[in-house]
């Protein structure tokens, strides 16, 4: 049975985030003696892009924060350090170090920011999809990993978490190429797992004082949630979110996935909560993204039609020209590169387009949206 620590934390003043998360971590028994002193630690945050910390896209700096202290009390030297969405560059690093508060943790605790853009090509052996996997080199030379990830909707995956963070491992321009070879979601859940199953993080920490439904993972609507929870084992903890926000773990790719390999198996009875239940809580569900609303339609219309809609309905990327700055980011982003840059405004070939909507969840002025069919807003809605 896998153990999961969820602590109620209504804002993100310091010393509550600090004894919320020192609670979890607490409670998960046996987890202390795992972490030896004089080892070396990755938080693994998640850093999406230039957020600000009140935005509810990032890993929240005030989490980051309590997360390396609890691991510098127990003698760790600890590195924080991510992979953002686009270029893997010192430049990019440090602006969003910058705008996502972790240059001040870094000030105050004396940990390391992670500035080394080198890259490791690693042997994945339990990989089922990616044997052979580039990696960031900080990955490589610490002890363990943590992944501290935030509570989001996700337009292409329906939710990301603690599996889900780790693909910030894979560095920069790398990820968008691996998007593109895993253009379908099912493919896309296999590789994830295979990068958690190489990163094989310590514990994992989700941040979900303040989470992300709708358009997530960062141009959804913030969701007040008030929780921190942890757990060493990814999926158990992932499972718990999903069942915490009201979406059915067995429809979001990661688990169908993490079931079939035989690493978690969707069900309460292989949890033990050792703080609070999701049930506790009484989250009211979170809202899906506007690109998912149509995979959730199983069984409410005949089979045939079904999968008709699966194939023609499919969202699409829309670009609001008022909202754009023409900076390009979603070009650059673009795994199949399908953006062109007409006039300074960008238009895709829907035909090539393969719904991953990296464009929608890097664009810096929100102006990617997501559009339905008509078809389907008629029938749905
Ligand atoms: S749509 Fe967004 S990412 Fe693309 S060019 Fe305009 S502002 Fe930049
Ligand atoms: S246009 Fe957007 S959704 Fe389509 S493939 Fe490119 S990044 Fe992905």
């Amino acid at each position: 049975m896998k153990q999961v620590g969820i602590v109620r934390c209504n804002d993100y003043q310091y010393i509550n985030v600090e004894k919320a998360v020192y609670e979890c971590l607490d409670s998960l028994h046996g987890l202390k003696d795992k972490i030896k002193p004089g080892s070396k630690a990755l938080v693994k945050v998640n850093l999406l892009k230039k957020n600000n910390p009140e935005d509810a896209v990032t890993t929240h700096p005030t989490v980051a924060e309590a997360i390396v202290r609890y691991l510098q009390e127990r003698g760790c030297e600890v590195t924080i350090g991510d992979s953002p969405g686009g270029p893997y560059t010192q430049w990019m690093l440090r602006g969003i170090y910058k705008a996502t508060g972790m240059v001040q943790v870094a000030e105050r605790t004396k940990c390391n920011l992670n500035y080394d853009v080198s890259v490791s090509e690693v042997y994945n052996a339990q990989g089922k999809m990616l044997k052979k996997m580039q990696i960031i080199k900080v990955a490589e030379d610490v002890d363990f990993i943590v992944s501290a990830a935030k509570l989001k909707t996700h337009a292409m995956m329906t939710y990301t978490g603690a599996v889900k963070n780790l693909f910030g491992i894979i560095p920069g321009i790398t990820k968008a190429d691996y998007h593109f070879k895993m253009n379908d979601v099912d493919n896309f859940a296999a590789h994830l797992v295979d990068i958690c199953e190489y990163a094989k993080p310590l514990f994992s920490v989700i941040d979900g004082v303040e989470g992300m439904e709708g358009d997530g993972p960062s141009a959804g609507e913030k969701r007040h949630v008030g929780i921190i929870m942890a757990s060493e084992d990814p999926y158990a903890l992932d499972y718990s979110a999903l069942r915490l926000i009201g979406i059915n773990p067995r429809k979001v790719p990661i688990m169908i996935e993490a079931e079939k390999r035989g690493l978690f198996y969707c069900n309460d009875q292989n949890v033990r909560y050792t703080c609070l239940k999701p049930s506790d809580l009484n989250i009211k569900p979170f809202k899906l993204p506007r690109s998912l609303e149509i995979n959730f339609i199983g069984g409410k219309v005949p089979g045939f039609f079904e999968r008709w809609a699966l194939n023609n309905l499919r969202p699409r990327p829309i670009f609001d020209y008022d909202a754009c700055i023409s900076c390009g980011i979603c070009k650059e982003s673009c795994p199949p590169k399908v953006i062109d840059m007409e006039s300074g405004k960008p238009s895709v070939d829907l035909n090539k387009c393969i719904r991953c909507f990296c464009c929608h969840e890097l664009c810096p002025q929100k102006a990617v949206g997501i559009k339905k069919h008509w078809i389907y807003e008629r029938l749905f809605k």
